[in-house]
């Protein structure tokens, strides 16, 4: 059975209205000018979402196209690029800088800590000369969100563009491209905007745009390369076939997001993540970030004695429920609570909640306070 509860940190619960958009009957995006405007209006709907007046394209491929694509565009033989890593998927920008030729140079921090704003500063006083910056706005694995109206404008101060990845923050985490002057931001279908994965947003400033055009030598890929999206309008051509189903559906969970008002989903994210730290924390449990602020994801730090694995088989076998561990180091000491986008609701978390907690006791837990009591308690 692949039809299962699912309250992982993404890909999130996709609406009925999403779902059934998928089977509309679609035109051919290759010669269809109607779709050209089509697409190109969800773009602009998108903006409005992340306060952007950059230009935005939707791509068809997963976010990790979109994280790919933005070095792969950037990169040139021996570009110094600074990758801002406390958590995994900041450390992994590393990777996709070397295989276009980029040599990354790492500016690690405390994986429990948002990076401090001082701290680069610091840094950067020494060695700014890098083409661009790396850096993520929540790290999932651990629920690490990071401060990137503050530390953008520092890196652009130091003449350095920058790359990133919202990709878990976007929609369930407050972000404006023009507060925070991100020279590419990249997201995904699959988080918090609850569409089906499948699609990656990737929003380019001019600045960006300068240094594609300033390159010296041709970018190493044809499908993560940016650049052949630029002429689409003027052109009212796409470079290959879009996947016009995935683009509609996608449609319907802006529009979704839209409605209900951008301003209303991040309360409606902050007030359930809230009170989730808030009741793990009753219940007796430690949540692994130091800030807890993610407002997307809570990430608990196991007790001694009981593995994350534990629990999450215990909800999968007892109640077809999938809710997830993390990754590499940290596969048995975190469990993860998703709680974006049409998870970040009451019933769908306090249900969850009622699962954690039976699993816990089942495994000898000695709790504090009931879990899904004090989140009501918090909630209302
Ligand atoms: C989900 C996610 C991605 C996309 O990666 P997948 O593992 O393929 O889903 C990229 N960056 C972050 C921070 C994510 O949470």
């Amino acid at each position: 059975m692949i039809n299962k509860y699912n309250y992982s940190p993404g890909p999130s619960y996709v609406k009925e209205n999403v779902r059934l958009a998928r089977a509309y009957e679609v035109t051919n995006s290759d010669i269809d000018i109607d779709f050209v405007k089509y697409y190109k209006d969800t773009c602009d709907l998108f903006n409005k979402i992340i306060d952007s007046d950059n230009e935005t394209y939707i791509i068809s491929g997963e976010a990790i196209l979109g994280l790919e694509a933005a070095c792969a565009t950037l990169t040139e033989d021996g570009d110094r690029v600074l990758v801002l890593d406390n958590g995994l998927y900041g450390n992994g920008f590393k990777d996709f800088v070397s295989i276009y030729g980029g040599q990354p140079v790492l500016f690690t921090q405390d994986y429990h800590n948002e990076i401090s704003s001082e701290a680069l500063e610091e840094y950067l006083k020494e060695d700014s000369n890098f083409k661009y910056a790396t850096l993520v706005h929540c790290d999932t694995p651990t629920g690490m969100i990071n401060d990137i109206h503050k530390l953008c404008p520092i890196l652009k101060k130091y003449g350095i563009l920058t790359v990133v990845d919202s990709v878990s923050g976007m929609v369930g985490e407050r972000l404006s491209v023009k507060e925070s002057k991100i020279d590419i931001l990249l997201g995904g279908s699959q988080k918090a905007i609850s569409a089906q994965p499948g699609i990656t947003i990737v929003s380019v400033s001019k600045d960006a745009k300068k240094a594609f055009k300033n390159r010296k030598t041709p970018v190493r890929s044809f499908y993560a390369n940016l650049r052949i999206w630029e002429n689409y309008l003027e052109e009212q051509y796409f470079p290959y076939t879009l996947p016009a189903s995935d683009i509609v559906s996608f449609r319907v969970a802006i529009e979704n997001i839209v409605e209900e008002g951008i301003e209303n989903v991040l309360k409606r994210h902050e007030k359930i993540a809230s009170s989730v730290r808030k009741s793990i924390k009753d219940f007796g449990l430690e949540l692994f970030s130091k800030n807890d602020n993610s407002n997307t994801v809570t990430a608990i730090k196991m007790p001694e004695k009981i593995k994350a694995t534990d629990i999450s088989n215990y909800i999968l076998k007892k109640h077809n429920v999938l809710i997830a561990t993390s990754l590499a180091e940290y596969k048995d000491s975190i469990l993860r609570i998703g709680h974006m986008g049409e998870n970040a609701r009451i019933e769908k978390t306090l249900y969850i909640l009622n699962l954690l907690e039976e699993a816990f006791n089942s495994f000898g837990f000695k709790s504090k306070k009931s879990l899904t009591e004090s989140f009501i308690e918090n909630i209302y």
